[in-house]
């Protein structure tokens, strides 16, 4: 039997409308993750004759512990597992519904929700906290979402939230890390060659309207969360939803990757605002960012070159600024040539910027990014260039950010941009 979940029952408001609310330092009650504390979240799916619908349980402190009576700001490390179960589920479409936590949580008034996966920034409102809001509450919201917006496929669903410091960090590596990892793996083994759709994704429509990603199996979306298999199984999941098949054709132009048929999706849902993308550019009709790209790349003309910043990265950068300041440079929906939002997982992809010579162009990131992508990195440029060991070549903010102190270790690297045909 299934039971229509509509109500929820928590102290404050849940509706989409909410969804663009930022939480700031001075209304924050307590924070979650953003650098501070680990915060993850993983959706898996579970046997549903062993599991019992609507079991919320939460293991550690609460934000209303005893501990943090003179606290400032309540920081917690979190960890949020959401088991889904039901006939119809398959494990394709986890990642969809992980996806999701971002948005059901940022519906919740006084709460705000940055980032997915083992970078996920959750902060909650001094409001919210007086009302009576605790961490169960967010159980309430992704169990209710997940019964009513998935119910062809969810029967079942429980979430277990975890705050104790050693659970968040030993499931961290032990539990969830292992199935991301499994997940890119499935990934990569596909190419923007071997499939004949891409799809859109039309999310961010909500706060950029005429923001469209097109999602290919080596161009994840700019937030890092939709994969090209997670597009596929939302339209399953969602036939008339925001992930649109685009049926590929023939290449107008394969090393800028232009496709008539990307082009005439984009033009159509974006209300005509974009007309022409590449997919392979970013100086030649890039596509579009909207707000939430986990990474920043710009181009360091004097490096020939393109620096990353990723979000969690807050000092400045060789070219001057810092995330906050690129991000208001290249997000809302606009073509920015130069500059383009996109996912950390695209380090690593054969398809980055490969029109203006691909990975080999990166000559700065912060020191963290790099240690993040470092093995997928220099697996690619040694299987496209025969450069070993790239990531070392690259400068990062421990070696220096000032324009020429950079140019100098590249030098001392004999970094392979130095030797390419202008950037611009
Ligand atoms: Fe979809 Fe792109 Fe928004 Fe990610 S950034 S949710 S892929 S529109
Ligand atoms: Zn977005």
């Amino acid at each position: 039997i299934k039971i229509k979940v509509t109500k929820i029952d928590v102290p404050v408001s849940v509706a989409s409308a909410f969804e663009g609310e930022r939480v700031r330092k001075d209304t924050m009650f307590a924070e979650f993750g953003g650098n501070k504390t680990e915060c993850w979240e993983l959706v898996t799916s579970g046997d549903p004759a062993e599991m019992e619908d609507h079991k919320i349980t939460l293991i550690g402190p609460d934000i209303d512990d005893a501990s943090f009576a003179d606290a400032d700001v309540v920081r917690l490390p979190l960890g949020i597992v959401v088991t889904v179960g039901g006939k119809a589920m398959q494990k394709d479409f986890e990642t969809v519904l992980e996806r999701r936590i971002h948005y059901f949580t940022n519906y919740i008034d006084g709460a705000m929700h940055v980032g997915q996966r083992n970078i996920a920034w959750i902060r909650l409102t001094k409001e919210a906290f007086e009302k009576g809001f605790r961490l169960k509450h967010i159980g309430e919201v992704l169990y209710a979402k997940m019964r009513s917006d998935f119910e062809k496929v969810v029967d079942k669903c429980e979430i277990t939230i975890y705050t104790k410091a050693e659970d968040v960090k030993r499931l961290g590596e032990e539990m969830v890390k292992p199935i991301y990892a499994e997940r890119d793996a499935r990934m990569n083994a596909l190419t923007d060659a071997s499939v004949d759709e891409f799809y859109t994704c039309l999310l961010c429509q909500s706060f950029a309207p005429s923001h469209v990603c097109v999602v290919t199996p080596e161009r994840l979306g700019l937030c890092g969360a939709v994969s090209w298999l997670d597009a596929k199984a939302t339209k399953e999941l969602d036939p008339l939803g925001p992930n649109q098949p685009i049926v590929k054709g023939e290449a107008v132009d394969e090393r800028l990757g232009i496709w008539n048929s990307v082009n005439e999706v984009v033009n159509a849902a974006s209300q005509g605002a974009v007309e022409r993308v590449t997919l392979y550019s970013i100086l030649e009709d890039p596509m579009t960012s909207c707000g939430c790209f986990e990474c920043i790349c710009g181009i360091m003309p004097e490096a020939n070159g393109v620096i990353i910043v990723n979000r969690e990265f807050s000092e400045s950068s060789p070219v001057g600024m810092t995330f906050g300041e690129l991000a208001s440079m290249t997000g809302g929906g606009v073509q920015t040539p130069g500059f383009m939002g996109h996912g950390r997982f695209l380090i690593g992809s054969k398809k980055f910027m490969s029109a203006e010579g691909g990975l080999s162009r990166i000559v700065w990131m912060p020191k963290e990014l790099k240690d993040d992508v470092a093995e997928r990195l220099n697996k690619a440029v040694f299987e496209m260039t025969g450069i070993e060991n790239f990531a070392d070549m690259v400068c990062d903010e421990t070696i220096a950010t000032d324009s020429e102190a950079v140019l100098e270790f590249l030098e001392t690297k004999n970094h392979p941009a130095l030797a390419m045909d202008p950037i611009m």
